[in-house]
């Protein structure tokens, strides 16, 4: 196996970040050992806040494009290391290469996107009811930013959040996921040495690595105004309250749940590729992997079969290899959970297809699975949890409205799809009555997200946005400006509170 250390040396990193003689990083291919990454110490975090905050008061004056302009160099530097550190995230996070690489891509289109953003942050100049006054709206850097990341998407989420917090003025403390520490420590140093020269910038990009605990200490503290956390909702619950509770902001893009619709008008052909890229890809580790198909009567069964037998053919295998569509999972955790959830479905009526262990005689150390189809009569509890591997329950219905409600009828709300020619179906989809998530498409997957809209969900999802459209707004503290330039003082709502002498 590819060491990850060989990867650093392709993009002219120092190697030796590979070995940090602490916390074993194993890859999900065959579960060997490819580096190790020390904890970081909390005295050290303590220090890296302290970093944050003196590259912010140096940062915060840079003119926004200028700032862009790191960012712009930041996206050539990923161009020229696209292989290399999309092999590195296929390595670490177990993705197919097409999809290690297309992770890197999205970095790169977050980073161009920025730099255009860098010229346009904007705010907004209101009527005054006053004569002789103005009122404004300015927007400006919040302050240190730390980033908490999924092991899914171990460079792609950070890059959102970090391009936007960069040309917004504000520096980014990432804590990556303990399973992908690697991937997250090239991201920095690829970045750290655009600043090297500037010794006040060198606070501007840090990463600690921990596990949850450490993650809290970001969490509590005052001097982070903004904690962005992408994971499960069960860690969504935890850092919401607390970083509430010091009154600081936080951004969650948390579980999904995502449906499809399958009208009878559907082209089900598009339908059923649609639905095994959505199902299968990334082995079902997508916070937009489709889970739940539901499916009109009069296509259900058709539908069933033709996915049986496209699921029967998925190759499944090295992610680093040719041809191969589907890798394994992220560890023997996330197959527990997956065996889990079939036996669950099992007893709450379901017909499970496939969701075998594959490949154990090869690799014993490593969690490949056949992924799983799963009819079921109606939507039961385990069909409303999120269970993060490729298994996808086939739900029937009658009615759109009913559809609707099934696919309205979870605890989370991030994507969702219809495939249907019938404009009517589609507009009631999109409209304030159909789809309660965060993203819904027609004759598109739930999952594939492009960088320009904004992203993220509703509900036990967390209700944060990031990537484009106005979602930089979350990374910027707003300032109303009222200016009187008449030789009055008039009051607001004509309120009058003249004082004789
Ligand atoms: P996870 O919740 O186990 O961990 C995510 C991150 O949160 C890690 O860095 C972890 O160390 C940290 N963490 C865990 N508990 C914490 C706590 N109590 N306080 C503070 N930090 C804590 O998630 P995971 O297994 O790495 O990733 C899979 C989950 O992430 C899925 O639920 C998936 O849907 C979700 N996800 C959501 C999005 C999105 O944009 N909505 C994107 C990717 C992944």
């Amino acid at each position: 196996m590819i060491r990850a250390a060989e990867l650093f040396s392709q993009m002219g990193l120092d190697p030796d970040l590979t070995d940090g003689d602490g916390r074993d990083v194993h890859t999900p291919i065959d579960g060997s050992v490819i580096g190790s990454v020390m904890d970081t110490d909390p005295v050290v975090l303590d220090d890296s806040i302290g970093l944050a905050l003196h590259a912010f008061e140096h940062w915060r004056d840079v003119p926004a494009p200028q700032r862009g302009d790191l960012v712009r160099r930041y996206g050539e530097a990923l161009r020229t290391h696209k292989e290399a550190l999309g092999t590195l995230v296929s390595l670490e996070a177990g993705k197919i290469l097409s999809e290690g690489r297309g992770e890197v891509q999205e970095m790169i289109d977050i980073c161009d996107f920025a730099v255009g953003l860098s010229r346009q942050l904007y705010g907004n100049t209101i009527a005054s009811e006053r004569p002789g006054h103005r009122l404004m709206e300015l927007w400006h850097p919040i302050g240190p930013i730390a980033v908490i990341t999924a092991f899914n998407f171990p460079v792609a989420v950070w890059s959102w959040n970090t391009a936007i917090s960069l040309v917004c003025g504000n520096p980014v403390l990432w804590k990556p996921s303990e399973k992908t520490p690697l991937t997250a420590v090239a991201c920095n140093a690829l970045l750290r040495q655009l600043v090297e020269d500037e010794p006040a910038l060198h606070g501007l990009a840090q990463v600690v690595t921990g596990d949850h605990n450490l993650a809290r200490v970001l969490t509590d503290d005052v001097r982070l105004p903004l904690v962005s956390a992408t994971g499960s909702t069960r860690m969504g619950r935890e850092v919401g309250p607390r970083v509430a509770a010091r009154f600081g902001r936080s951004l969650l893009e948390l579980g999904g749940n995502n449906a499809m619709i399958v009208a009878p008008s559907a082209d089900l052909d598009l339908a059923r590729r649609a639905v095994v890229f959505s199902a299968v890809g990334t082995a079902g580790q997508r916070c937009t992997t489709l889970r739940r198909l539901i499916a009109h009567r009069a296509v259900h069964d058709e539908l069933v079969e033709s996915l049986a037998k496209a699921y029967a053919s998925v190759p499944i295998g090295n992610p680093l290899e040719d041809g191969t569509l589907m890798g394994p999972l992220i560890d023997g955790a996330a197959f527990g959970h997956m065996e889990a959830a079939l036996e669950s479905a099992r007893q709450q009526g379901g017909t499970v297809h496939g969701g075998g262990r594959a490949l154990a005689d090869r690799w014993p150390d490593a969690y490949y699975v056949e992924p799983a189809l799963v009819e079921m009569p109606k939507q039961t509890d385990i069909v409303r949890e999120e269970t993060f591997a490729p298994i996808l329950y086939v739900l029937p219905y009658d009615e759109l409205d009913e559809a609707i409600a099934i696919q309205n009828g979870v605890p989370q709300g991030l994507s969702s799809s219809i495939f249907t020619t019938d404009v009517r179906e589609a507009e009631q989809f999109v409209s304030a009555a159909g789809s309660d998530c965060g993203i819904a498409n027609v004759n598109v997957g739930p999952s594939g997200a492009e960088i320009g809209g904004a992203f993220g969900g509703e509900k036990a999802t967390g209700g944060g946005r990031e990537a484009g459209s106005d979602s930089w707004k979350a990374y910027m503290r707003r300032t109303t400006v009222t200016v009187n330039y008449s030789r009055e003082l008039p009051l607001a709502q004509g309120v009058r509170f003249d004082v004789d002498g």
